[in-house]
């Protein structure tokens, strides 16, 4: 029975080993020579404060036999994780023993062996017994955050798959011991607190996980002696497990209203924590209710050891007179105000949000769109995950930026390594910048040898266009009616969605891309008539600058020989191909590290952005020679960031991610994988008309209930996907298709779950 081997591990009694046995075993052990032992009080393990000759404090604890050495040996590795953090507070140290080891197996007598772990002492009052200040719940609550932020990124090598009985997800399966109490009144409390927590059970799962503490009561925190409110340490992580954060706030906040029901206390705790980490209204509404369930749990679990265990039951049963009070306090108070309390937190905190949003426009005005209805404030990004300032974590399908994933160790190893040592420009010799310039020409065709860098996208078009001009000598320029260059003056000027003005010096002409089935003459006509249009207004043809992906033009399917008919047509009027790879380059499209490649073709100038720096802002233009000999005719390339060291460093760290972790056999593979799950979603929704593309690049046309392509629906699906934790956008002249361009680790569990969400955003406007 589940709830049977939930409580199985509070069968194994507590280590038995004399206080004489102890000083042997630490010298044989750790070297250690013991002056005095002192036995500790512990709940399941035997734990000691050990004196060495030395005036060293040591922690010694021999681990209780039911623990599985999975589950110690994750606690080992959390201890060690939290070591190398830097967080205010300490944490426990563990002590490596003679053999180097931070947990030991030492053998009592044949057949019979205890694992132990030394730990240096820590210094500190634990907070029960502190002397509190008014800030005190709100320090801890700060405490607890800055422990839950450096927990974010734990991720052990085995996690169990055992259940513990303190953890709250558990918490149901205590229903069956609520028999263990005769009084009527009480079981009735057990009940209804436990109901109260079954109706937020269908909520967790969009929460989110990570490693909590999972004890964070006032024992298990110190504070600094002589102070009032500075927490010193946090101790004692047996109960860790995967959760929700929002548990280990609630378990926490429970003992904050100790021991006179104070919900003051708990409400201070939870606003301290919220100033580090914002929480939503959904995490907030529930804490009360959480704090129930925990005090049902402390009330049942103290009963049931109880009852096992007659010899210890005066322990357990120490604080069932106050658990009992506490479980009636709760049950009297008004829930509705006092889950109300808890969410006033959020709506304070959503008041300030609508003040920055308006702060932002008196400043930027309406230059600086937001993406969203409801505007996300993101305060982190680790791999395909951000999360926003209320904790919410959303799967990021969108971003190309961040094109190895968010907050990548390497990438910023990399450029911290490189910034702390020094950072100058291209006019120094430096042979950073000749290595990355040489790995990354490698990537192109011979005819490709040579390269400038520059800052952005923009500014890196900007500088192809003016590569072209002084090779040609000709300033007409052929763009996309979509198409997006940058927001220099050059760039913008030539940006088909802009309706380019031209501007700056050069003639634009904008050529319309041809139905699927269009002719071979329809597609020549297309082009020449563009041709002819810049030869009337006395321009030559400098050439024709294209994402070869047409990614603001909607990525819409072509006639097969479109491009290479194109092109013939440009250069056969002596222009040039600038293939603007600023959203398919860097193996994105997985079976090519290019979107040339796709087409068969070798431009004359390649634009690279975005991907290359994975979010610092880097960006290069690759051509052939002869073409960056013509530009240098008319005077040096002079950029104060392009290509300085730190830019090369990221650079170089970028492509060593790359291909150390085969990031664009990823992008083929489980692109390939998202494609057919596109595909069969497609089948199945009468909203979806097209879906296309390839590797970690896909777009899906939605159109409305009429069949007719439709910006209204896909704004909807936009909103409705980030309400369910999924970021995308959207492209097109008609902003239509739906655009999935998630970083290149994005794995097969994120296909599966964009896929739910997808269908469920989809399938939430088919019934409208
Ligand atoms: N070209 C293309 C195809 C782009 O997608 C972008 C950016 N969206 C740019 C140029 C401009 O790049 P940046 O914003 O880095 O200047």
């Amino acid at each position: 029975m589940k709830a049977q081997s939930l409580l199985g591990c509070f069968l194994a009694k507590q280590p038995q080993i004399a206080l004489q046995q102890i000083p042997s075993i630490l010298r044989q052990t750790y070297g250690l020579n013991v002056k005095d032992v002192k036995a500790l009080p512990g709940d399941r393990d035997a734990n000691f404060r050990v004196l060495d000759i030395h005036g060293g404090e040591y922690f010694f604890k021999v681990v209780n036999a039911g623990e599985s050495t999975v589950r110690s040996d994750l606690q080992v590795a959390l201890l060690v994780y939290l070591a190398s953090q830097s967080l205010s507070f300490g944490t426990p140290q563990l002590i490596a023993s003679s053999r180097g080891q931070f947990q030991e197996i030492v053998e009592l007598t044949p057949g019979e062996s205890i694992r132990v772990r030394l730990q240096k002492w820590i210094q500190g009052v634990p907070a029960s017994n502190a002397n509190q200040s008014c800030v005190f719940s709100s320090n801890l609550g700060v405490g607890l955050a800055n422990l839950q932020m450096a927990l974010t990124s734990f991720a052990p090598a085995h996690e169990e798959a055992e259940v513990l009985p303190w953890d709250m997800q558990n918490v149901l399966d205590l229903r069956e011991y609520i028999e263990l109490f005769d009084d009527l009144d009480v079981r009735n409390d057990l009940y209804s607190l436990l109901r109260r927590f079954e109706t937020l059970h269908p909520w967790f799962s969009e929460l989110g996980s990570q490693f909590i503490h999972g004890d964070f009561n006032l024992n298990n925190a110190l504070i600094e002696s002589g102070s009032s409110d500075q927490l010193a340490a946090v101790l004692d992580f047996g109960d860790a497990v995967r959760a929700p954060k929002i548990f280990d706030i609630a378990i926490a906040a429970t003992y904050q209203v100790l021991p006179d029901y104070s919900i003051q206390n708990a409400l201070d705790f939870v606003q301290g924590y919220n100033t580090v980490i914002p929480l939503s209204e959904l995490e907030l509404g529930m804490i009360f209710d959480l704090i129930g369930a925990r005090l049902a749990t402390w009330l049942i679990l103290g009963r049931w050891r109880g009852n096992h265990d007659p010899d210890r039951a005066a322990h357990f049963l120490r604080n069932e007179s106050t658990a009992l009070r506490l479980v009636k306090a709760h049950i009297t108070t008004d829930r509705n105000e006092a889950v109300n309390s808890f969410k006033r937190i959020y709506t304070r905190d959503m008041v300030m949000k609508d003040t920055l949003v308006n702060r932002r426009r008196a400043i930027f005005q309406n230059a600086l769109p937001l993406m969203y209805d409801k505007p996300i404030q993101l305060v982190k990004g680790e791999g395909v995950w951000v999360t926003d300032d209320g904790g919410r974590i959303y799967l990021d399908a969108y971003n190309n930026v961040p094109h190895v994933g968010h907050g990548h160790p390497k990438i910023l190893a990399a450029l911290h390594e490189q910034a702390v040592r020094l950072n100058t420009n291209t006019r120094y010799l430096d042979d950073k910048l000749i290595i990355y310039a040489e790995r990354l020409l490698q990537l192109f065709p011979n005819a490709l040898g040579a390269c400038l860098f520059a800052c952005s996208g923009s500014e890196a078009n900007d500088l192809a266009i003016r590569l072209g001009r002084s090779y040609t000598g000709a300033n007409g320029i052929i763009v996309t009616r979509n198409s997006y260059h940058g927001s220099t003056h050059l760039s913008s000027s030539i940006s088909g969605a802009y309706g380019p003005s031209g501007d700056a010096g050069f003639q634009v002409a904008v050529i319309d891309l041809p139905a699927p089935s269009a002719t071979a003459k329809v597609m020549v006509d297309l082009i020449n008539d563009a041709i002819c249009k810049l030869e009337s207004n006395g321009s030559r043809l400098l050439g024709f600058i294209l994402d070869p992906c047409l990614t603001s033009d909607g990525m819409p399917r072509l006639p097969d020989a479109w491009l290479s008919s194109v092109v013939s047509a440009v250069r056969c009027a002596g222009g040039l191909l600038i293939a603007d790879e600023i959203q398919s380059g860097f193996g994105r499209l997985g079976r090519f590290t290019w979107g040339f490649e796709a087409h068969g073709l070798i431009p004359d100038i390649v634009v690279l952005g975005k991907a290359i720096g994975n979010g610092h802002p880097m960006s290069a233009v690759v051509t052939r020679p002869e073409i960056l000999d013509a530009f240098s005719e008319h005077g040096p390339y002079l950029n104060t960031f392009g290509g300085n060291p730190v830019s090369c460093a990221v650079g170089m760290a970028v492509l060593d991610v790359m291909r150390d972790q085969n990031l664009q056999i990823q992008a083929q593979l489980i692109g390939d994988i998202l494609g057919a799950e596109l595909r069969s979603l497609q089948c199945q929704s009468d909203l979806i008309a097209d879906v296309r593309g390839q590797g970690l690049l896909w777009g899906i046309e939605v159109k409305n209930a009429n069949g007719l392509a439709s910006t209204g629906v896909a704004k909807l699906l936009l909103n409705s996907l980030r309400g369910h934790g999924v970021l995308v956008g959207a492209t097109g002249p008609m902003r239509n298709v739906i655009k999935i361009r998630p970083p290149l680790i994005f794995a097969e569990e994120h296909v599966v779950l964009l896929r739910r969400r997808l269908q469920d955003a989809f399938n939430m406007f088919q019934r409208r």
